[in-house]
């Protein structure tokens, strides 16, 4: 019986190989055996439940195309491999195969993938504000050690940065079958597993603890700005990273900041950062968005009207990649609880009209307070003064870009704005006017404008 099953399941292989990519096919396919077939059912081990779950929501249709072909069956279904035993137990099928049963898939042969099987390169959206980091991040999946080295990757939070880490590991892991050593791990990670080795007292620990990571191939450190004033921690680090540099292991970093923002990181790692490569990842822009949010709905299997992407992505404008998929699950889950058929026009209005309650569920809500305190601390002004009646210069341009920064972000009409400084509402249209074109003309105080509201959407 098991023969039959292996070679007829190789030729559903062999038809899998036109209709799937490699990739799928060597990640996910190639990880399960027939192991019975009951009735009208196939029925395979599977190594654990994400390549179950992963195969059941992606390829089902192809597999059951190949094996109606090859074995004449309509369904197939798995064990896992941990119910193995009782499984053929059950079925008897120990006595009748001793010999020929599939061997066990255990985990010592095919390590389990550490990395989120949903962020890979081919899930990334490519668009002008992340171009250059996606060229970086692949390059040195392909050839790590050999360029970039290290890769420091910044950006805000929820633009990609840890997806892109993942893509790198999962790209790396696919290619060597997981036998390079990846260490990915959050810089929060790595300073409390260090600080309680210090607290334990053990030297047997810091040794361990050094063995591991300086064995690694590749090590990626997630949200590196977290070491920021942790002074042992910082140590151990930059150990660790002359040593595995040293070797030519590859080392990428992601940070919310830029370096120079990370002065006591930087000022050791200077030399070594000039011969890597330092780049940001920004805010997608309208294009950007427009192509996130059709990935998005692609991948998620979302039924939405083609007309509202554009509408969708001009009301997203302020909203990371992150919160972009908030509002679209949210979009999704009011469309199918209100039993309307597709996210459309009308249940897009239904929604996001609600404009404060968009932006709280995604843990956004911008207000005069958060707006004031902005701009007090920025410039270094009093609160009464920049209401007050005084009129000279260092006060002048902070009242301008508040105002602006009111209007532009609360839903007020420009003369309740007014009020609030007791100002008459041609003075505040001139005062919005002035900063529009300040930031047509000038791109430092856009650049320091954008600064500040990105203090105050977060
Ligand atoms: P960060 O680490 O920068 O805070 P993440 O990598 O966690 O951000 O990204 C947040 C979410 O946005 C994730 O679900 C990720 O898959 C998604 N995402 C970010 N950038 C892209 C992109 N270019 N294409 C597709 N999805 C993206
Ligand atoms: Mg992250």
């Amino acid at each position: 019986m098991q023969n039959y099953l292996d070679k007829i399941w190789n030729d559903c292989l062999n038809d899998l190989e036109d209709i799937i990519s490699s990739v799928g096919i060597d990640l996910w396919i190639k990880k399960i055996k027939p192991i019975n077939i009951e009735d009208d059912t196939l029925m395979f081990i599977a190594p654990n439940e994400m390549v179950r779950d992963t195969i059941i929501r992606g390829y089902t249709k192809q597999i059951i195309d190949t094996i109606s072909k090859n074995f004449k069956l309509s369904k197939f279904d798995f064990v896992l491999d941990s119910n193995k035993e009782d499984y053929i137990k059950e079925h008897k099928l120990l006595d009748q195969n001793k010999d020929s049963l599939p061997r066990a898939i255990t985990n010592e042969e095919i390590p389990e993938n550490p990395f989120n099987p949903r962020y890979t390169f081919s899930n990334f959206v490519i668009g002008s504000t992340n171009r250059v980091i996606y060229a970086a991040t692949r390059a040195v999946a392909e050839n790590p050690g050999s360029r970039f080295n290290p890769l420091f990757i910044y950006g805000g939070v929820g633009l990609g940065k840890t997806h892109l880490l993942h893509a790198i590991g999962n790209y790396i892991w696919e290619v060597t079958k997981g036998q390079k050593s990846i260490i990915y791990v959050s810089a929060e990670k790595f300073a409390n597993d260090l600080i309680d080795i210090f607290r334990s007292g053990k030297d047997k620990g810091t040794i361990e603890f050094r063995k591991k990571y300086r064995q690694a191939d590749v090590l990626m450190v997630d949200d590196i700005q977290h070491i920021r004033g942790k002074k042992s921690v910082q140590e151990e680090f930059f150990h660790t990273f002359n040593d595995l540099y040293q070797a030519g292991k590859q080392i990428i970093l992601a940070s919310d900041r830029p370096p120079k923002e990370l002065s006591e990181l930087e000022e050791r790692l200077t030399s070594r950062f000039a011969s890597g490569l330092v780049q940001d990842i920004q805010k997608p822009d309208f294009e950007t968005r427009m192509l996130i949010i059709s990935k998005k709905i692609e991948l998620n299997g979302y039924n939405f009207e083609e007309s509202i992407i554009p509408k969708l992505a001009e009301r997203l404008e302020k909203f990371n990649i992150r919160e972009i998929e908030g509002v679209l699950n949210k979009l999704d889950l009011y469309a199918k609880l209100h039993g309307h058929f597709i996210v459309d026009e009308e249940v897009m209005g239904e929604v996001l009209s609600k404009s404060q309650e968009l932006d709280e569920s995604v843990g956004r809500v911008v207000t005069q307070e958060k707006i004031i305190d902005a701009i007090c601390n920025k410039f270094n002004v009093k609160r009464e003064d920049l209401f007050g009646k005084k009129r000279n210069k260092e006060l002048v341009e902070p009242r301008q870009i508040c105002i602006y920064l009111m209007w532009k972000n609360l839903n007020k009409p420009l003369s309740a704005i007014a009020e609030i400084f007791h100002r008459d509402h041609t003075t505040a249209i001139h005062a919005r006017d002035k900063v529009i074109d300040l930031i047509k003309e000038n791109a430092e105080i856009r650049k320091m404008i954008e600064d500040l509201e990105d203090v105050i959407v977060h």
